[in-house]
């Protein structure tokens, strides 16, 4: 695979980075995940928007404008064979010697990859996920997309022991999102996800998720849900842009509503789709 780094497209195999990173050292970066659809970008806009928000929460300066970064991207998409694929951004605060205070004059290092998308298992969609609550044990700041990502791998690998997908995580009583997506509820044919702030990422997927279910009319609220509420749920789904939108069935061992993907995600599923359809046409 062709990968970037640094003003460079490189096979990757010889991209290489120094140990004295701040991405390496520290975590000090931040990241991107965008899909990519027959070749082309899904909501790219957003990303890129989102990763400005990211940088400006860490005071890293953003390298690129967001022409360059569109055009390096599609590059690097069209390098890679094109079709269905994952591209992975990461902007660090550059390589300084190590010091917790930032570096005088340091250069962002920027490394861009993507890889085939990993197809969603049918039966994800058939039959619905797995999941498990787990205390929320991440920082204060989940609403920027640091890479570092300790507390979700751990989280995220706890769930997978237990044959769950995603972690759905509980602080304080409520639901925040998952160890990788957001979260919603419905009860009663109503929409429910918590609202956006430092305890959430704000995932372009979930804007996605907001804009269809109040095109096709369905009340919607964001708001903070509690741990009773959550498990008292006709529906429960999660959201990325891996993951699109996935229907859970089975939470802490207890089937959600009756079991089965509920008709509000079966709906808005549909809409999702159409969606990636219309946005590689248009
Ligand atoms: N929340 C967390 C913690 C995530 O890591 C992710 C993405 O992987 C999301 C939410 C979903 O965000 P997006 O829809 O932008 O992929």
């Amino acid at each position: 695979a062709t990968v970037y780094l640094n003003g460079e497209y490189l096979p990757a195999e010889q991209a290489k980075v120094s140990v004295f990173d701040r991405g390496f050292l520290f975590g000090d970066g931040v990241y991107e995940v965008i899909p990519v659809y027959q070749g082309h970008c899904f909501e790219l806009e957003g990303h890129l928007a989102r990763l400005q928000r990211s940088l400006d929460g860490v005071r890293i300066n953003n390298p690129l404008t967001d022409v360059e970064w569109s055009e390096m991207i599609q590059t690097l998409i069209d390098r890679n064979g094109g079709g269905d694929q994952a591209v992975y951004l990461q902007v660090t605060r550059g390589v300084a010697p190590r010091d917790h205070l930032f570096p005088a004059n340091a250069t962002p290092s920027v490394f861009v990859m993507s890889n085939p998308m990993q197809p969603i298992p049918d039966a994800f969609k058939a039959q619905g996920i797995k999941c498990i609550t787990l205390p929320d044990i991440r920082w204060q700041r989940c609403d920027i997309k640091a890479i570092t990502l300790l507390a979700n791998s751990l989280l995220k690998q706890q769930a997978h022991e237990q044959g769950a997908q995603e972690a759905l995580l509980i602080k304080d009583g409520h639901l925040t999102e998952g160890a990788a997506s957001n979260a919603y509820i419905v009860k009663n044919g109503v929409i429910y996800t918590p609202e956006k702030n430092a305890e959430v990422l704000p995932g372009i997927t979930r804007d996605v998720v907001l804009r269809l279910a109040e095109q096709a009319g369905i009340e919607l609220h964001q708001q903070m849900i509690t741990e009773a509420e959550l498990h008292d749920a006709d529906e429960i789904w999660i959201s990325s842009s891996t993951r699109e939108m996935l229907p859970v069935t089975l939470l802490d061992d207890h089937p959600v509503g009756n079991g089965q993907p509920g008709p509000v995600w079966q709906r808005l599923i549909t809409l999702y789709q159409h969606l990636k359809q219309e946005q590689n046409l248009g």
